[in-house]
């Protein structure tokens, strides 16, 4: 994934719309570390669309090379945000290839931090006399927004990542229908998701089969985000007595800091979560569920009779310590492993995912012998068709589009969808290009 980051620069403002890091196995590469094309000195503001570490992770940097002006988000994203941060140091102190200690500090971190203020959706903030920036909600993760600057009357709108409305736990996507100038993803530009109509029952299924085959069900989830929404799903599923009470373990620590975080922000859920919330207090706590913060508890995991069900992290069985419990449980036909979606190409989750019996993960040859399955449609961005009508609600006073943050082949498909279907100007700019608009 792309690290996101924009300079847009109106009225004498520098301003940059996130500052994230390019993720996959080149984490070490130029592309995260090498110089910025700005002086980040000369920037005045930072606005944040949301927590996710392709729109956060180069902050440490931001601030370590004279970044001294404010960062703007919502609250839960400035929340998210520190445990988002602290966890990619713990990842890069631990890669020998590269020494990132100078940049990705504590200190750093804390400086960010100290610079950051939260503001609501909707609340305008102004910059100067003509120019002036509020956020829309995305619906993508909990406090995800988009980032609307209002300069000279015109409307420019960049949209962050655009959530796959409807949610479990978020209200849908803030319809647009007066903007001049769209920024905008295009992850999904050229597919559209499998159904996700089905996804509860085959969650439900694979559970109940896996508790009558007295077996392990491992789930390597994502941690912010998917893991919460797990979790609200298993305790509509053990709350209603659809599966059976068992042992569940989130065994991820980042995961159990976000979720507390997402605790602490109630009032950013969808309807259906907060009346969810007035009928159980504890939208993410269950009997039978058991939070194993610390290594040794996760240790003590082994120990528990099945059947069992664990989450943990890494979503593609990459790392964390979702890879002990493949390397010991996915030899024994009894346990099942079940995938939350798309895996990447490369990883030992896609490898799995594909079929094959022996895989490498981290290291160790593995065989894999328990049940493997797949749901889809837990993706948490808009498909091709869904981007395309949240550009048709504003076709009227489109100026142009700009397609980013995907792919190129998937952002090429989307220009050319909105220039033949809605008759849209629209571009897909290279990294580092520079656009004027008229305002
Ligand atoms: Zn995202």
């Amino acid at each position: 994934m792309t690290g996101s980051n924009f300079l847009f620069e109106a009225d004498g403002k520098k301003i940059l719309i996130d500052c994230g890091l390019t993720q996959g196995d080149n984490l070490g590469d130029d592309v995260n570390w090498g110089p910025f094309v700005y002086d980040p000195k000369e920037i005045d503001f930072l606005f944040v669309t949301h927590a996710h570490i392709d729109h956060v992770g180069r902050i440490p940097k931001l601030i370590h090379e004279g970044f001294n002006g404010k960062i703007y988000s919502t609250s839960p994203t400035k929340d998210l945000a520190g445990p988002m941060l602290d966890d990619t140091m713990g990842i890069l102190s631990k890669n020998r290839n590269f020494d990132l200690s100078d940049i990705y500090t504590e200190k750093n971190i804390k400086s960010a931090l100290s610079q950051w203020a939260s503001f609501n959706y909707k609340n305008d903030l102004k910059i100067t006399d003509n120019l002036s920036a509020s956020f829309l909600n995305a619906g993508h993760i909990l406090g995800s927004a988009m980032v609307l600057f209002v300069f000279n009357g015109k409307k420019i709108l960049f949209t962050g990542d655009l959530g796959n409305s409807p949610s479990m736990l978020l209200p849908d996507t803030e319809r647009v229908t007066d903007i001049d100038y769209l920024i905008m993803e295009s992850v999904y530009g050229d597919r559209n998701h499998e159904s996700r109509a089905d996804r509860r029952k085959f969650l439900e299924a694979t559970i109940e089969d896996n508790y009558k085959r007295k077996g392990v069900l491992i789930i390597p989830t994502f941690s912010l985000e998917r893991s919460q929404e797990l979790l609200f799903e298993l305790n509509d599923l053990v709350e209603n007595h659809r599966i059976p009470v068992m042992p569940i373990f989130l065994d991820s620590p980042l995961a159990i800091r976000l979720t507390d975080i997402f605790k602490q922000h109630k009032d950013y859920f969808n309807e259906n979560a907060q009346r969810a919330l007035a009928q159980d207090k504890h939208l993410f706590n269950f009997p039978g569920l058991h939070s194993t913060l610390h290594s040794s508890e996760s240790k003590m995991i082994n120990e528990v009779p099945n059947p069992k069900v664990i989450i943990a992290g890494s979503g593609m069985s990459s790392g964390g310590r979702v890879v002990h419990h493949e390397r010991h449980y996915l030899p024994d036909p009894n346990n099942t492993l079940l995938l939350t979606g798309y895996q990447s190409v490369g990883t030992p989750g896609r490898l799995i995912q594909e079929g094959l019996k022996k895989v490498n993960i981290s290291g160790e040859e593995v065989d894999v012998r328990a049940h493997i399955v797949t749901i889809w449609g837990y993706s948490g961005h808009k498909d091709s068709d869904h981007l395309l009508s949240f550009v048709e609600n504003t076709q009227d006073t489109l100026k142009k589009v700009f397609v980013v943050m995907g792919e190129p082949k998937s952002a090429m498909f989307l220009v050319q969808k909105i220039r033949d279907n809605l008759a849209v100007n629209a571009s897909a700019p290279q990294k580092n290009d520079v656009v004027t608009l008229q305002c």
